[in-house]
């Protein structure tokens, strides 16, 4: 669901693209421009809007494209790499020390999500083997240790808190006490939660970098709240600047988050995501891969099937000829007919159409659609004489019954097809003049 506005409208932008065979520089600055807005209304932050989109700009214009067997498509790769490459290009994986044990601290702002994660990761870790201890340095918060406690029960790991009254004010202390208690009794890895704010602040910006000099963590993760939007970029910066990361965890990416955190901060920082945390259960935790992110944000398998069969079955030359019948109101029974043909020439429908993107509210007709009615349609225009397939109007009743005859159907349904002709011609010219993004041939679904 996050990033479900997100690749709608670049599958929309896509689907516009996908008829086409060379494509003008026009089209490129036109795909170009709906990818920037969709990205800016993803809240991806403006100066990383900017370079992505020159980037595909660039490529899409070059040889690479002009040259392709498929140019739409080739866009669309385009797009899928360099969003894989700002989302930090490989996995990341996390880093563990030579010598255990392995010191993971966490920062980030307060209800980022830094302590259910540190749950989520010593579950994890537990799961791979690894002997993780939490280290409670989150003084801040009245209820911090105690949270992290009950986190750390549910997980089944180790806890290392301070006794209530005691050391409380001086997290430094707490944080270097934890580590050595873990190697004493043999953990592999520390994860340190540390105190956040509701915003940025020097205070705890200076507490989070002595803690970091005091244990010299292997890794630092910094959490934030994928939901964050626009701000996830200054956020991302003043963290990077008062006590620098070696990685990202993305939260609540579950949510309804436009998703452009994501983009934003990997590239912004040029630190990797190192996880995506997708849920308040324990187990809602998953390595980020880059590639399965892309993918996901473009619907990529579904696009480019659809790009696939949607050029094998129209070839340019034909789809030029529809427009221009469409734009000069000749659109016959005939070529209703083509379209048919045409358009059962890209398989199952019901399977294509369920590829489209935002073909919900049209669940109830996909699921009603018969594609036997295709064929019927056909046999009733085939008993039609070429001047009745040209001009439907002259079809009086006793020319429908003759129809009617001829195919071995009833004439109310010679009536209905015209009917539905009439409405499937009036929606193509609204397509035509740049109305409704449709496809040809659905007005009789
Ligand atoms: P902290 O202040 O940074 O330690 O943040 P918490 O771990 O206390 O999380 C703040 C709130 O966000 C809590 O209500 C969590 O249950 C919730 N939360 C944390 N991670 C996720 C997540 O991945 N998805 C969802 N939906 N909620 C989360």
């Amino acid at each position: 669901a996050t990033f479900g506005t997100l690749s709608d409208r670049l599958t929309e932008t896509f689907r516009n693209l996908r008829t086409k065979g060379k494509l003008t520089p026009a089209d490129v600055d036109g795909t170009v421009r709906e990818i920037r807005r969709a990205l800016l209304d993803a809240d991806v932050a403006l100066p990383v809007v900017k370079e992505f989109t020159a980037k595909v700009r660039e490529r899409a214009l070059s040889d690479e494209v002009n040259k392709a067997l498929n140019p739409a498509q080739q866009v669309v790769q385009i797009v899928n790499e360099e969003l894989i490459a700002i989302l930090g290009g490989q996995q990341r994986r996390l880093q563990f020390a030579k010598n255990p044990p392995t010191v993971i601290m966490l920062a980030g702002l307060q209800g980022s999500g830094k302590t259910t994660f540190a749950g989520k990761l010593a579950k994890m870790l537990e799961s791979d083997g690894h002997t993780p201890m939490l280290v409670a340095a989150d003084l801040q918060r009245p209820n911090a240790v105690n949270q992290l406690q009950v986190v750390a029960e549910r997980a089944g790991a180790a806890i290392y808190a301070p006794e209530p009254g005691n050391g409380v004010g001086d997290p430094v202390k707490v944080a270097r006490d934890g580590v050595e208690a873990a190697r004493r009794q043999q953990y592999d890895t520390v994860i340190i939660d540390t105190a956040g704010r509701l915003g940025v602040d020097a205070e705890l910006m200076k507490q989070a970098a002595d803690i970091r000099r005091a244990v010299d963590p292997d890794e630092v993760l910094f959490v934030i709240d994928a939901m964050i939007g626009q701000d996830a970029v200054n956020t991302a910066k003043a963290f990077q600047e008062g006590v620098d990361f070696t990685g990202v965890v993305l939260s609540k990416l579950d949510g309804d988050a436009r998703g452009g955190a994501a983009l934003s901060v990997a590239s912004i920082t040029g630190r990797p995501i190192i996880f995506a945390s997708t849920g308040e259960n324990l187990d809602d935790l998953e390595p980020f891969h880059p590639d399965r992110m892309a993918s996901r944000i473009l619907d990529l398998g579904d696009i480019l099937t659809l790009i696939e069969q949607a050029q094998q079955a129209f070839d340019e030359a034909e789809a030029l000829k529809v427009a221009e019948k469409l734009a000069t109101e000749t659109f016959t029974l005939e070529d209703f007919l083509d379209q048919m043909q045409q358009f059962k020439k890209m398989g199952s429908m019901k399977k294509m159409l369920s590829m489209l993107p935002g073909t919900g509210q049209m669940k109830q007709q996909i699921d009603n659609f018969d594609e036997r009615e295709i064929d019927r349609t056909e046999a009733i225009i085939r008993s039609m004489t070429p001047s009745e397939r040209r001009n439907p109007k002259i079809l009086n009743g006793s020319r429908r019954l003759r129809i009617a005859r001829g195919c071995g159907m009833t004439v109310t349904d010679v009536n209905q097809l015209v009917q539905r002709f009439d409405q499937a011609a009036k929606m193509m010219k609204t397509v035509a003049r740049g109305g409704v993004p449709n496809i040809p041939g659905m007005g009789p679904v």
